[in-house]
């Protein structure tokens, strides 16, 4: 529970209204979308600033009150970084959603931190530009919270990451201070944007973004073909790679997916095959009508069962919407799910999603599989009932025993969706006690009194200090 004075210093930076402390207009500011399955805690108040400048004032009360402070976009995150672990305020960057400029022939768009990121991809358009990064919240996620957490997607396999497109970012800092890091004239200093890109609140607040654009691609084409199971879907994106073609995208669903996509209303698509895979080649017109071809030949000789070329593009968004429907028709399967999105070598996806299979029958819960297939990002989700005891403890061993073997196979925890809170437990084992320490020390040096989102991403130091001990 804050303090009167608290609230009223709170207050004074943004105006009453937009300082929430009633504990029902509290409640959905608890989770974000790991919530399903996670405890939730209240905050002591929720704050919305209008400007980097009301920004920095809210962040001083806090710091100088020493009351943890949450960054929040769109909560749309998949690791509970904006949901609060002890109170604390949480400022949501909901108000900061302008795009303050476009500069077409420099190829940059500069928006407020809470803009929604299709609302970025639209404005581009409109200009003949493209901004690639397109995570499959794009419709509800902010930019923000895209830089806070380094969000990738479909169009990651050829573009890269978010990243990759960040030119500048204006951003608060523990106490106060308003820093602007990027293009215009840091760039040989020193690369302090890479700190804050992929920081999920705990180095500093966004609040604006300057982000690159490229020429948008003349020609699409998109692909869907299915297959008797990973293996050959697999043998046929090492066809792809063989033949030279770099797609856009590469996504996949596996049984179990299909199957919820088809429970949820997504009719028959991919009937006869137990995975589906989705290519998306953008380019040239004449390389991309070469490159389908490729393409469909590489899946014909993997052994597909059925190729179909998008003659339009209402029929490739009709392809593309069994792969966006994903995450919403599993959720219907089950009311809880543990979702990771674990990476590895993408020669070895299709081991690793056989290796889930025994993960659901040693821990007795179903699993389902999608992902970006292109870059050997795996969403593997078990679905639980978080109601039923033991259901939540077996999901987490499930969990662990995945991350073990991704490691094993030279992979990583997070692909995209971060550290938060729910990966916190298994760092270390990614980065050993040397690169935790690291990270700690780089935290305490820039929120040495840890105002900054404090437990997310960045594990406590006993944790290293005790091993280094040892
Ligand atoms: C259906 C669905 C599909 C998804 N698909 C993808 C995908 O393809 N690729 C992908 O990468 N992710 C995906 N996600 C996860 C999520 O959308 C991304 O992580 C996204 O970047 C989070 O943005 P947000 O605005 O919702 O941030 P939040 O959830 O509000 O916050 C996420 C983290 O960023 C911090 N943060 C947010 N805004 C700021 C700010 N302005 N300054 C400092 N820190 C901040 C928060 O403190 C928190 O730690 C998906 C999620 C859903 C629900």
């Amino acid at each position: 529970m804050l303090d009167r004075s608290v609230i009223r210093d709170l207050e004074r930076q943004v105006d009453a209204p937009h300082v929430y402390v009633r504990p029902a207009d509290l409640a959905a500011y608890a989770y974000d979308s790991w919530g399903a399955s996670g405890e939730r805690h209240l905050p002591d108040a929720v704050v919305f600033p209008g400007s980097t400048e009301e920004a920095a004032g809210v962040v001083e009360v806090c710091a100088f009150h020493e009351v943890a402070l949450i960054p929040r976009g769109a909560g749309t995150g998949y690791a509970a970084g904006a949901a609060p672990m002890r109170g604390g305020v949480v400022v949501s960057l909901a108000r900061m959603n302008r795009i303050l400029g476009i500069e077409p022939d420099a190829s940059r768009i500069h928006a407020e931190a809470g803009v929604i990121t299709h609302a970025i991809h639209e404005r581009a358009a409109k200009a003949g530009l493209y901004y690639p990064p397109d995570p499959g919240s794009s419709s509800t996620c902010t930019i923000g919270g895209n830089v806070a957490c380094n969000a990738a997607g479909p169009h990651t396999m050829r573009y890269g990451v978010t990243a990759d497109y960040v030119a500048g970012v204006t951003a608060v800092l523990a106490d106060g201070s308003i820093v602007r890091l990027g293009e215009g004239g840091d760039g040989s200093l020193g690369d302090l944007l890479a700190l804050i890109t992929g920081s999920e609140g705990t180095l500093g607040v966004i609040t604006e973004v300057l982000l690159r654009l490229i020429a948008a691609p003349p020609a699409r084409a998109t692909l869907a073909a299915t297959f008797s199971g990973m293996e050959p879907a697999a043998t046929a994106v090492a066809g792809i790679a063989g033949a030279g073609i770099v797609p856009a995208a590469i996504e996949f669903l596996d049984a179990g997916a299909l199957d919820a996509v088809r429970r949820a209303g997504g009719g028959t698509l991919a009937a006869d095959g137990a995975a589906l895979v989705i290519v998306e080649l953008e380019g040239a017109p004449d390389d991309v009508d070469t490159g389908a071809g490729r393409v469909r030949d590489a899946a014909t000789r993997a052994g597909a069962t059925t190729v179909e070329i998008a003659a339009d593009a209402a029929a490739a968004q009709r392809l593309w919407a069994a792969r966006k429907a994903v995450s919403a028709a599993v959720a219907k399967v089950m009311i809880g799910k543990v979702n990771e999105d674990v990476v590895v070598p993408r020669d070895r996806i299709a081991e690793l999603v056989d290796f889930t299979g025994t993960l659901g029958e040693r821990h007795q819960l179903p699993v389902v599989n999608f992902g970006h297939l292109g870059d050997g990002n795996l969403h593997a989700t078990f679905l639980i009932d978080p109601r039923l005891p033991g259901e939540r403890t077996r999901a987490d061993a499930a969990a662990g025993d995945l991350f073990d073997m991704v490691l094993t196979m030279g992979g990583s925890l997070s692909g995209e969706h971060g550290v938060g809170q729910a990966k916190l437990p298994y760092v270390e084992r990614q980065l050993g006690v040397g690169g935790v320490e690291l990270m700690r020390r780089i935290k305490d040096a820039i929120d040495p009194r840890g105002v900054l989102n404090p437990g997310k991403k960045i594990p406590q130091a006993s944790s290293a200090a005790s091993n280094d001990a040892a």
